[in-house]
């Protein structure tokens, strides 16, 4: 028979509850990265028989060792799916969910594309105001980016200071119109850099999924042709996005 579990308020502490004498119930709820909540919970049935002082001590132990490992657990994968300098996916989580948003995608239907962006001249910024500066810029763009694209939109650090953007559920003229949002915001936002404004430009290569019939169909291919397209936006001058095959 399922135990059956009344909701009840947490006590202070938000960890034990003793339901009644003959149940305890033990729910921890844990914040990790400010995300998503982590739910432990134990629940012990005693058979009616009222639960001894040193049980319920020992059972309380028990619960608090689960959910620090639980904890800890939650903390070692997001340092192993974040990238530590921008926050974003790193690229081996990156590609993952890139592979699950196609399939998602696929399955029902809908549009996905794909940009790779990439700062312009960043060498030249490391070389004239450091490399300290050049890592706060990098951190500058990605959270201008994250700010221009929606919750569902998933940004990876692909290379050094290359971004991947994932866009699910959009059309390749929507992409272009959010990308050019971006890089007008990037451009109209330089970093101020110990009293040195640091002026940034960003390029950027869009492809959609099965855009046309002989278009990328897995990720392997979307981010290629993004990347070609990537290029022909330096090749154009910078500054600049490219969704189409140039002619
Ligand atoms: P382009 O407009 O053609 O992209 O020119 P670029 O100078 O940006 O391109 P290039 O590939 O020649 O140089 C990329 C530079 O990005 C070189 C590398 O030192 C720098 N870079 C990559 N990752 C980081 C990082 O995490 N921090 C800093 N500060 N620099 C980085
Ligand atoms: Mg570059
Ligand atoms: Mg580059």
């Amino acid at each position: 028979m399922m135990p059956k579990i009344n909701l009840l308020p947490l006590s202070q502490d938000g960890l034990a509850k003793i339901l009644e004498r003959e149940k305890v119930l033990f729910v921890n709820m844990q914040r990790s990265g400010g995300e998503k909540g982590v739910l432990v919970m134990t629940w012990i049935p005693t058979d009616g028989r009222p639960l001894s002082d040193e049980a319920m001590a020992m059972a309380k132990k028990n619960f608090m060792t689960a959910s620090e490992n639980l904890s800890l657990f939650h903390r070692m994968r997001m340092l192993a799916a974040y990238d530590e300098l921008t926050g974003l996916y790193n690229r081996r989580v990156g590609k993952t969910r890139l592979n699950e948003e196609i399939s998602r995608s696929q399955r029902r239907g809908s549009p996905l594309c794909a940009a790779m962006l990439d700062l312009d001249h960043f060498k030249a910024v490391n070389d004239t105001f450091g490399h300290q500066a050049g890592d706060r810029v990098l951190r500058h763009v990605c959270r201008v980016f994250r700010e221009c694209l929606r919750a569902e939109d998933i940004l990876i650090r692909y290379g050094g200071e290359e971004i991947l953007a994932v866009m699910p559920g959009t059309e390749l003229e929507d992409a272009r119109d959010i990308l050019e949002r971006l890089r007008e915001s990037v451009a109209e936002e330089p970093l101020n850099h110990k009293g040195r404004c640091i002026p940034v430009t960003v390029s950027a290569g869009a492809a959609k999924l099965h855009e046309a019939e002989d278009g990328p169909n897995d990720a392997g291919s979307l981010v290629a042709l993004a990347d070609r397209r990537l290029y022909m936006a330096k090749q154009k001058g910078r500054n600049q996005v490219v969704c189409f095959d140039l002619e």
